[in-house]
């Protein structure tokens, strides 16, 4: 009898051994072996009977193999074997020997292991394992025939034979079955290796994708899959059917919900919502919801996506707001500020509305700069944005537009005028009480221009340009506030026309350089001319530049006429040089067309192409173009001087330098402001300060030029004085080119 624990022991045997791959042969054999009763009387008695069992071996090879070749897969498989140039006679062959081998009843582990071997083999051909029994069935009726034919034994004799044989039968097959066994199932293990190795790269690689990966099936509302970092945004709980739904902030909790279900009728859903995790971040994301159906549309499932979009959010307000507020201030900029009052005039047209603006501009606010250096003028420019602030209602707009102006919208006055005039008394009388910074207490004032819509203008633009009308009428009068008044505009109505003749007068070729010379006061000859633009106006004759540079910057023409200045100064410069005279010309250019990028690039092309060295061309500069950007500044000068250009420092005195900064920067000539050196002759005060800029600009190693030069008097002084070089009218006026070839081959002073 077997008992049941016996019956399951194979299994268990099994088991043990692939599953652990611990069991050994010798004690699978040996275990075996046991379990089928095979006994060493077992095996004396197959000795005796050996040589009576081996009768008709050598035939049951070939009929072994003609039965199988009588079954189609059998057939297919030995046809097979032999296609791959085997033979069929070797395997009858061996098919003996195995008969052989098993009546000599080795049972040793050296046989237990070539039986796997074989049925190692046998897996690999893909013999099943029902053919291998049936094979092995095909022994066990050879045998059963021997054996019963056997004469010298009795029934009861044939019966243990034939026991005996059996049990050697079962255990030949059941090590070649182990051996088949360990094969197919090395071959799953390989398969499986496989498969988690792949699905280990594809886990680590959803862990380290920023987005989060998941799959819920929509009959169970179950996840079919969750990406291993979804837990790393909510935790270990992520909820279902929509993952992280519950720590969405609630706000935004419903609005994913109705994208969910708007998935779950088959649509794809993207929205962004904000998820507040376990560690209490608040972050942004993207969900995408993506249904997917079967061939009749039923939605079986929804994959969807979770992306942290923070920082692209982030970014994007960012720009928004550095594209509408002023950085120093964070007040609105110039853009939002444009927005504001076209909404507010086109909202004050349909309801039949007033509204004001007023553009504030600070008194002597570059002095501030000038003196305490721009970190304290950047300082008071906040303070005053936070004090104009608290004087306005929420409504209002303040904006800064630039430098020290300030711009303010009241979108609704009731009262117009009135209105108007008691929020800028209010903002001026603001100005009363002085700003605090630090242990200065500064007294500031401002002009304001205040226009009306619809009385002043119908659109933004004309509202703006008559504001800054009335804001320079205040200026002028030191009045605090103007309205702006049509019939007083004479002159800026002029000033506005001559803005737009500006616009013009580069194409109609009316601007002209004339050229004043320079002279050197230890050799009384001319040594170079600084070129100063003229307009021919058609219509107003000549204007001086001081008329139409504010507008030129103002419109942004200026940078274009500094190029035109250029090129027509180095065309001079060229045409003298090839007449055999080599004459340096200095050129004004103003702060901002310094600070316009690209200066060095444009300069250097208008010489390259004029084929003049830049050591012929010096640039003017006034102090306070240099000092706004420093750093900027520093690097446009060293690029100059690469291109052999140099630098002079315009109307020295009248900015404010420090001698710091004004020591680190290759500078060549410094040139003194005409204002201290017209009276030095009977001012005290300014001969003083004209002959310390001179000991200055040559302990700094700067060649020194005074301006303004209207009398011999003067230029005496300024020889004793040690001044290098001298320019005026007691000299010569500025004047058109052709005048100035003349005068330089006419006069005693003329050209060396
Ligand atoms: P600036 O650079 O100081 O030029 C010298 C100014 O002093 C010139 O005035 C010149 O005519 C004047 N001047 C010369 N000698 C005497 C004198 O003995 N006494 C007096 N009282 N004045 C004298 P201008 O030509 O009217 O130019 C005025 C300013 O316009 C210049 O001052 C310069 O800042 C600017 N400017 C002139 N041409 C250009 C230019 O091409 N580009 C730029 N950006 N600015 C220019
Ligand atoms: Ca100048
Ligand atoms: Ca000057």
């Amino acid at each position: 009898m077997v008992s049941s624990r016996d019956n399951h022991a194979p299994l268990g045997l099994a088991k043990s051994m692939h599953r652990s791959g611990r069991k050994s042969i010798p004690d699978l054999n040996r275990e075996f072996s046991k379990f089928l009763g095979i006994t060493s009387e077992d095996l004396h008695l197959l000795g005796v009977c050996h040589d009576a069992l081996l009768q008709g071996s050598e035939r049951f090879g070939q009929l072994f193999y003609n039965y199988l070749f009588n079954f189609a897969a059998t057939a297919g498989v030995l046809a097979e074997y032999q296609r791959s140039g085997n033979s069929i006679d070797a395997l009858v062959k061996k098919q003996q020997d195995h008969l052989t081998a098993l009546l000599s009843g080795d049972v040793s582990d050296g046989n237990a292991e070539r039986l796997m071997a074989i049925g190692k083999i046998h897996c690999h051909y893909g013999i099943e394992p029902a053919w291998i029994m049936g094979a092995y069935w095909l022994y066990l009726d050879h045998l059963r025939i021997v054996i019963l034919g056997l004469q010298q034994m009795d029934s009861s004799g044939h019966k243990r034979l034939l026991a005996v044989v059996s049990r050697l039968l079962f255990r030949d097959m059941g090590m070649m079955l182990e051996g088949y066994w360990a094969e197919a199932v090395g071959a799953v293990a390989e398969e499986h290796k496989k498969v988690v190795d792949l699905r280990e790269r594809v886990e680590s690689l959803l862990s380290n994708i920023p987005q989060l990966l998941w799959s819920i099936d929509t009959t169970t509302q179950q996840p079919l899959y969750v990406s291993p970092n979804a837990y790393q945004v909510c935790g270990t709980d992520i909820s279902m059917p929509i993952p992280c739904l519950k720590w969405t902030v609630p706000d935004d909790q419903e609005m994913v919900g109705a994208a969910w279900q708007q998935a779950v009728q088959g649509n794809r859903v993207e929205v962004e919502s904000r998820v507040i995790g376990p560690e209490g971040r608040e972050r942004w994301f993207r969900r995408v919801f993506q249904p997917f159906t079967d061939t009749e549309g039923k939605v079986l499932r929804v994959d969807g996506l979770l992306e942290d979009i923070s920082e692209s959010k982030r970014n994007r307000e960012h720009l928004r707001r550095l594209a509408t507020t002023d950085e120093l201030t964070g007040l609105p900029n110039r853009t939002l500020w444009h927005d504001r009052v076209d909404q507010a005039i086109s909202g004050a047209r349909r309801e039949g509305k007033m509204v004001a603006l007023m553009l504030l501009d600070l008194n002597h606010f570059k002095e501030i700069n000038d003196t305490l250096g721009h970190h304290i003028g950047d300082e008071i420019l906040r303070l005053v944005g936070m004090r104009l602030k608290s004087m306005l209602r929420d409504s209002d707009t303040l904006a800064r537009l630039g430098g020290d102006e300030f711009a303010i919208l009241l979108p609704d006055v009731v009262n117009g005028r009135v209105d108007a005039e008691r929020v800028a008394s209010h903002v001026t009388d603001c100005f009363n009480e002085p700003l605090c910074h630090e242990d200065n207490e500064l007294y500031l004032g401002a002009a304001i221009g205040i226009t009306l819509f619809p009385d002043d203008g119908d659109d933004t633009s004309t509202l703006m340009r008559r504001a800054d009308v009335a804001m320079y009428a205040a200026k002028q009068a030191d009045t605090g506030f103007r309205f702006y008044d049509y019939q007083s505009d004479t002159n800026t109505t002029q000033r506005l026309q001559l803005s737009g003749d500006l616009r013009h007068a580069l194409k109609r070729h009316e601007f002209e350089l004339y050229f004043q010379p320079i002279i050197s006061l230890a050799s009384n000859r001319v040594t170079g001319a600084e070129a100063l633009l003229r307009w021919h106006h058609p219509k107003h004759g000549l204007i001086l530049p001081a008329e139409f540079l504010p507008a030129a910057e103002q419109t942004g023409l200026i940078n274009a006429l500094t190029d035109w200045v250029v090129q027509s100064a180095v065309a001079h410069i060229g045409r003298w040089r090839e007449a055999g005279m080599e004459l340096p010309v200095a050129v004004n250019v103003s702060t901002r067309s310094f600070q316009a990028p690209r200066l060095v690039d444009r300069v250097g092309a208008i010489l390259g192409r004029a084929r003049v060295p830049g050591r012929l061309l010096e640039i003017e500069i006034t102090e306070n173009g240099l000092m706004n950007d420093f750093e900027r500044g520093h690097r446009v000068v060293r690029e100059l001087h690469e291109l052999g250009v140099s630098i002079a420092i315009d109307d020295f005195g009248t900015g404010y330098s420090s001698l710091a900064y004004l020591k680190r920067l290759p500078i060549d000539t410094l040139k003194i402001d005409r204002s201290f050196v017209i009276d030095m002759a009977t001012d005290e005060g300014d001969a003083t300060i004209v002959r310390s800029t001179i000991d200055l600009g040559h302990n700094l190693g700067f060649r020194v030029v005074a301006e303004g030069v209207e009398s011999s008097h003067v230029q005496g002084m300024l020889a004793l004085l040690g001044c290098d070089f001298a320019q005026g009218y007691c000299i010569s006026q500025p004047v058109p080119a052709p005048e100035f070839e003349r005068w330089l081959k006419t006069s005693p002073l003329g050209y060396i």
